[in-house]
């Protein structure tokens, strides 16, 4: 039987990047953001021609309705989620200092970035503790996608930054409370991925890069964050729950 995931903003950008790595794992997927359906129909059929299934649930990971239809939506289609990537995120919609940012965009960013991953997973652990009473054996992880500003401070999106940060302590809690069901639950910690997220501010990394930004002097890429969230999914760290896995090219490391 083919495993089956469900990662949160799969259809564009680092969640797109992990849906194919495990397609090529052969994992089915189902895929959830906030576009219609027709817009990610070309991306359906590529992720299916791989050879698996694939499955889109449009929802606001935001709102506690949407959280509940998304599971609701994934198990009924699928079964059994083996695998929740809490990858869907925001960076602030203007960058600010925090000297002048809203607390309407403070509330925006908390929203999806920490509350949505934080109730979803949530939601996901209840129906994983289920299925670990039907088939005990069965594999089943969660993976939350936070970032480098989880300890980096960008004093022009701090809102941003304490959404990670809190993501890394949501990571802590889950998997803590997820051990007896032997449930790990990790958090994978990128860069500065090559996304539409990031697209705006391409000029200024290309120059970080070619400063010695990172220690990998290149941009990462959605692939390189799929590759990690594979390893994982297969149990390439079955005794590491709770643990950070950064896929940043070495760039917080301190060097003087
Ligand atoms: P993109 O902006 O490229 O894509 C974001 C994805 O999240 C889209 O699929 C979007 O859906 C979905 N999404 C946004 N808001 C919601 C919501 N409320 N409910 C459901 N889905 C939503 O971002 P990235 O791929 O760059 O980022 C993905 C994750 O990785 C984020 O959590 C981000 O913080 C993190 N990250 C990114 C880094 C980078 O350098 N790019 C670095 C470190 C971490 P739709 O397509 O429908 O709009």
């Amino acid at each position: 039987m083919r495993k089956v995931a469900l990662i949160t903003g799969g259809s564009r950008g680092i969640g797109l990047g992990i849906a194919r790595e495990l397609v090529r794992a052969e994992f089915d997927v189902a895929i959830n953001g906030t576009r219609d359906g027709r817009e990610v129909e070309s991306v359906l059929n590529e992720l299916r021609s791989a050879g698996g299934d694939a499955f889109y649930i449009r929802g606001d990971v935001s709102d506690g309705n949407d959280r509940k239809r998304i599971a609701d939506l994934t198990l009924k289609h699928f079964g059994m989620i083996h695998v929740l990537v809490n990858n869907a995120g925001i960076a602030p919609p203007e960058r600010k200092d925090i000297l002048d940012a809203t607390e309407e965009s403070f509330d925006k960013v908390l929203n999806t970035n920490l509350k949505g991953p934080y109730f979803l997973t949530q939601i996901i652990a209840n129906r994983m503790i289920e299925k670990k009473k039907e088939h005990p054996l069965e594999f089943q992880c969660i993976i939350n996608i936070s970032s480098v500003s989880a300890t980096v401070a960008s004093v022009n999106r701090g809102e941003y930054c304490i959404s990670k940060a809190g993501i890394a302590m949501a990571t802590k809690l889950w998997a803590a409370r997820l051990g007896e069901f032997d449930i790990p639950v990790y958090e994978i910690r990128p860069g500065v991925i090559s996304t539409d997220m990031t697209a705006a501010v391409q000029e200024k990394y290309d120059r970080l890069f070619r400063e010695g930004l990172a220690v990998q002097s290149r941009w990462g890429t959605p692939e390189d964050v799929g590759r990690a969230v594979v390893a994982l999914s297969v149990q390439s760290l079955p005794y590491s729950t709770g643990q950070v896995i950064m896929v940043d090219g070495g760039m917080t490391i301190q060097r003087l």
